[in-house]
């Protein structure tokens, strides 16, 4: 081969076969992935439109459902992270002008008034201080006032570690007659969720939290009555990679090819909800609490406290107060150099004083609070 251009070389890198250091992730996400996860993610992909491929999205869909707890026929996994997951929820059933009501109490709810706006939204928020939770009272003079098309709240609000209570949210919102959609990033497979019974209409998570999965294979599922408002939009579906109207016809029975699905992050979803089935959901949920309240009681040990009121604690992330004088940074930092332990530090309101701790999916486990709570004892002051 005669090449008559000169190659240029100054960005290739001498680079040594990938050595990535073993961390234990103990931050808002993600978390580690459960071995058996990263051992069949390692498996030869076919190809995505293999009978035995489109086999194991039925397989991804009958669990997330059984994870989720719901009967919605449109329950897939959207590829991208959690973000791209609640892109899909707004994008398709959001049209300009509608009004989107959402409860922000942290970082995750500014994220769905910023991208329900993109797509044209009327948005109104109603707001708490991070940590807290909105009462049903709350909710429903809201919806009074503001008359939405969709109301999106938080489940797991991770900039804060509070679990947003859902009861009795559902029938307000029919009662309304608006959609429900909720965010359960950081609950899915680590917090009890009803989205059925609870009266969801539309729900999104990611893969590298409660499940223990590696991140980019998103669940995402729709009930009738957002499908319904999605059939009788009079607008284009904005984003064409997130029309559930095109990926539905790929997960549903006509399977049409629509993008090139990341096979081996499906492998691991597969095998990380085939991992929660064999737990049993309750299970899942029950080991999650118990461990969560393991963390509490050693951390208060060392005189370091939870950030929010125990009723609303989440059993997948706990916000902890920095000790006055201590400089948070500096120890997440020797935590991760000196320990190989990752956590988080604070955003936003919580910023400079709160470290945020996850025990979630396969780190969800008595070890791993006992190496925590080691390490922060020989890197306190
Ligand atoms: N929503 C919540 C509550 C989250 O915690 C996160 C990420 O941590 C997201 C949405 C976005 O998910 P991702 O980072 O996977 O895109």
């Amino acid at each position: 081969m005669t090449l008559t251009l000169s190659i240029n070389d100054a960005q290739r890198l001498p680079l040594a076969p990938l050595a990535a250091p073993t961390r234990l992730l103990l931050g808002p996400g993600p978390s580690n992935a459960h071995p058996d996860v990263l051992a069949a993610m390692s498996q030869t992909p076919v190809g995505h439109l293999d009978p035995a491929f489109l086999q194991l999205m039925d397989e991804i869909q009958a669990q997330l459902r059984y994870v989720w707890q719901t009967e919605n026929q449109l329950t897939i996994a959207v590829s991208g992270t959690g973000t791209a997951a609640m892109e899909a929820t707004l994008a398709n059933t959001v049209e300009p002008g509608d009004v989107v009501l959402v409860g922000v109490a942290g970082y995750f709810g500014n994220r769905l008034v910023d991208m329900a706006g993109r797509y044209g939204a009327d948005v109104r928020s109603i707001t708490k201080s991070w940590g807290q939770v909105f009462s049903l009272e709350e909710l429903r003079t809201a919806l009074e006032t503001h008359r939405p098309a969709i109301l999106a709240l938080v489940h797991a609000e991770t900039s804060t570690g509070a679990r947003q209570p859902l009861e009795g949210v559902g029938d307000l919102c029919r009662e309304f007659d608006c959609l429900l959609l909720l965010d359960t990033v950081t609950s899915l497979g680590g917090v009890p969720i009803f989205l059925d019974e609870w009266k969801v209409d539309l729900a999104y998570s990611c893969s590298q939290k409660g499940l223990g999965c590696s991140p980019g294979a998103s669940p995402f599922t729709m009930g009738p009555r957002a499908i319904t408002k999605m059939q009788q939009r009079k607008t284009k579906v904005a984003n064409w990679y997130l029309d559930m109207n095109l990926l539905g016809k790929y997960w549903g029975s006509d399977r049409v090819y629509h993008h090139t699905a990341p096979i081996n992050l499906y492998y691991g979803l597969r095998e990380a909800l085939r991992l929660i089935g064999e737990e049993g959901l309750a299970n899942c949920w029950q080991r999650h609490q118990k461990n969560v309240e393991y963390l509490w009681q050693s951390l208060e040990e060392i005189g370091l406290t939870p950030h929010v009121e125990r009723e609303f604690r989440l059993p997948t992330l706990t916000t902890v107060r920095i000790p006055e004088g201590v400089d948070g940074k500096a120890i997440a930092r020797q935590l991760l150099n000196e320990h190989n332990i990752e956590v988080g530090g604070g955003l936003g309101e919580l910023a400079g004083k709160v470290w945020r701790v996850g025990l979630m999916g396969y780190n969800s486990r008595p070890e791993s609070v006992d190496r925590l709570v080691a390490a922060l004892k020989q890197v306190l002051p």
